[in-house]
Order: C-alpha cells, then sequence, then structure tokens
C-alpha cells in the first residue's frame, strides 16, 4: 500500500479550533475510520473532536500551550496505527500569528501486520475496559505491564474471545515521561 499520503498538516486558532486542513489529512481520517469528512465539515470545529481520549488531549494541550507561551516549536512521536498497520508518526508543531499553531503529521515508517480485532471499530464490544496508550499503542495487562498490541493480545488470550473488551485510551508510564513538560 503506497497510496497513503506521508505528511498532513493542519491549523488551529488560539482556542484550538481548526482553521484549515489539507487534503493529506483528510485521507488519514479516511484511514482512521473516519471516513466522509469533507474540509468545509471539518473546519470551524475543536480539534478534540478528533482525539480520542481524555489523557491524550490533556498532554496536547500542554504541548500546545507551552508552544504558544514559548513560540517555540516541538517534536512529538506518537503511533497511528489501524487494525491492519502500524504507523510511527512525528507531530511537528509549529507556533503562528495570534498564539494559532500549524502541526504536521509525519509518517516515519508504516507496516503491514496481521489483522489486530482490537483496533477494528466495527468489532463487537463487551463491558471489559481495556487500556491503550495514546502515545505508544501499547495495551495494558492486569499487572499493570504495558506490552505491545500483539504480544499483549497473546498473553491476554484474547484470540478466541467474542465480543472483545473495549479499547479506552490512557497513557503509559514511559509517555507520560517523554511527553513531560521540560
Ligand atoms: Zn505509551
Amino acid at each position: 500500500m503506497t497510496d497513503e499520503p506521508s505528511i498532513a498538516t493542519y491549523r488551529i486558532d488560539a482556542d484550538d479550533v481548526i482553521q484549515d486542513v489539507d487534503a493529506e489529512w483528510l485521507q488519514f481520517a479516511e484511514l482512521n475510520d473516519t471516513p466522509g469528512l469533507s474540509r468545509e465539515a471539518v473546519v470551524g470545529r475543536s480539534l478534540w473532536d478528533f482525539i480520542a481520549g481524555a489523557e491524550a488531549e490533556h498532554i496536547f494541550k500542554q504541548i500546545f500551550e507551552r508552544c504558544r507561551e514559548r513560540s517555540s516549536g516541538a517534536r512529538v512521536p506518537f503511533r497511528c496505527d489501524s487494525p491492519t498497520r502500524t504507523r510511527r508518526m512525528i507531530l511537528a508543531i509549529e507556533p503562528r500569528p495570534e498564539r494559532s499553531l500549524e502541526a504536521t503529521s509525519i509518517l516515519l515508517a508504516a507496516e503491514e501486520r496481521d489483522y489486530v480485532g482490537l483496533l477494528d471499530v466495527k468489532a463487537e464490544r463487551s463491558d471489559t475496559i481495556l487500556y491503550s496508550c495514546s502515545w505508544c499503542r501499547r495495551i495494558q495487562l492486569p499487572d499493570g505491564e504495558w506490552r505491545e498490541m500483539e504480544p499483549g493480545v497473546r498473553a491476554l488470550d484474547l484470540f478466541g474471545e467474542d465480543p472483545l473488551p473495549r479499547l479506552s485510551h490512557g497513557i503509559c508510564g514511559d509517555c507520560e515521561v517523554r511527553t513531560a513538560l521540560g
């Protein structure tokens, strides 16, 4: 699959309202199970309508605030995985006039993976909640340990489970340190 974009950009104003997105951003949204978004439908909405998880939102807000206060850019590594593909990305944030920001997602590496039902938004879910780190996409085992998706699914013996647990977004200890305010 080579038809996915490698760079996508959005611009937000001082209140995190989306001012503009490019065609590649919309293409990414499509790949991540938010099909049918047009530029007109996105501009004017809060960025947070499109970010999954309170923890991720909280950290992004801190990073954005730091960029605005210092008028300096930031580069944050993150993962943007789908059921059949892992994507290592960087979000590059640049300050713009009047506390607006421009953020560019850059795809560093993508790899095919065997289908992971846990990441399929169409899969049926139970009431059991499983935490996934918003940044590195590892999942948390009952003992508190964070594991990569595939070994985590194996350790939890989720292959035969139906329906699958619901994924909730959190942040693991490593990513909390990595994204901490410097
Ligand atoms: Zn993490």
